[in-house]
């Protein structure tokens, strides 16, 4: 069995180590794929923390879920083939619930966890993936957009396809120089939607003004007068039609709230288990308004997320680019909360 060079956590909320491990092989239903880019995100970073499972008998792991690689093994009963390009799918389901039969993966009833949280994930040169995890990478799309498009681009498609977001939306994103956010503001663009782009300093609503298109509004969520400044970049009466929280900031989200539409929908991706969003039932009717919660993406979305970086329709927003070495650092970065776009591992 030959070695590897990956990065091991040894327990819950523990630092991350750079180690020699055994390369893994592939067992029945499994691929060996070549790492080719992994992206190092907050996500991976509430996980390393526990955030997501903390059983003790999870450890030692190796973290990782956002990537893209080449099969470079394949075990019994797979029907890909040594050479083919893949994206990883987060969600680790089960394939004959309701759900999943729908095509809807991320809405398992037997759900077996997180790839990366439940098993070993891609934070190393060579990662083993159930096959059913294992998407076709489109070609034309390289692998650290790939990576991306894994969750940062694919969470997004599914936001906007939950609440059909087109030409005639204002999509106010909370949180907009995020990976995800940045994202998003992109493909709600592309939809034809009006975009206002919250977020706070000017460091970072730069970073969005950069790296979104010219018809995308950034405006600073701590201004005073943020819900009037919402209001004057929306065209037409009235507020936002969809307002994304991509933060779990409920006090922005309490005047995205008095910003928005009739009809309006606000859309959560918190996973932090302590926000509540008080709202009286009354202001839902007489505004007519939704709360919709959004969950990840399907494994067709991953798919179609990849092809939309190669239509050119969204760009990857690639910070930059790190080896097996660099990960503990970036991590240690990331818990102070001072990054910000998305570091991509090439191992
Ligand atoms: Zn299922």
């Amino acid at each position: 069995m030959t070695q590897m060079n990956a990065v091991v956590l040894d327990e819950w909320g523990g630092d991350l180590t750079v180690e020699q491990v055994d390369r893994p092989e592939p067992g029945p239903g499994e691929v060996r794929v070549d790492v080719r880019a992994c992206a190092v995100t907050r996500t991976i970073e509430n996980a390393v923390q526990g955030g997501l499972a903390a059983d003790p008998a999870l450890t030692p792991r190796i973290p990782g879920h956002e990537f893209a690689g080449v099969v470079e093994a394949v075990g019994d009963g797979v029907d890909l083939d040594v050479g083919d390009r893949v994206l990883a799918y987060f969600y680790l389901t089960c394939g004959a619930c309701d759900h999943c039969r729908r095509g809807e993966t991320n809405r398992c009833t037997s759900f077996g966890g997180w790839y990366g949280v439940n098993c070993d994930g891609a934070y190393a040169e060579s990662a083993v993936l159930p096959a059913t995890n294992a998407l076709p990478l489109p070609d034309g799309t390289g692998f650290a957009a790939g990576a991306i498009a894994a969750d940062g681009l694919a969470t997004p498609l599914h936001v906007c396809e939950r609440t059909d977001v087109d030409d005639t939306d204002t999509v106010l994103v909370v949180g907009a120089a995020g990976r995800i956010g940045v994202h998003l503001s992109q493909l709600a663009a592309a939809r034809g939607a009006h975009v206002v782009a919250a977020d706070i300093g000017a460091e970072r609503l730069g970073h969005v003004d950069d790296l979104t298109p010219d018809t995308v509004v950034p405006v600073d969520a701590t201004a005073d007068d943020f819900v009037s400044r919402v209001c004057d970049a929306t065209p037409g009466d009235g507020g936002p039609t969809v307002v994304v929280d991509t933060v779990g900031d409920t006090d922005t989200l309490r005047d995205a709230w008095d910003a928005m539409a009739m009809g309006g929908q606000v859309v959560s991706l918190t996973t932090h288990h302590d926000r509540t969003f008080d709202v009286p039932m009354t202001e839902y009717v007489v505004k007519e308004a939704s709360f919709v919660g959004s969950r990840y993406a399907t494994k067709d979305q991953v798919v179609r997320a990849a092809r939309l970086f190669a239509d050119g329709r969204v760009e990857p927003v690639v910070r930059r680019r790190v080896g097996l070495d660099e990960v503990p650092a970036v991590h240690r970065e990331l818990r102070s909360g001072a990054t910000f776009g998305t570091t991509v591992l090439e191992p």
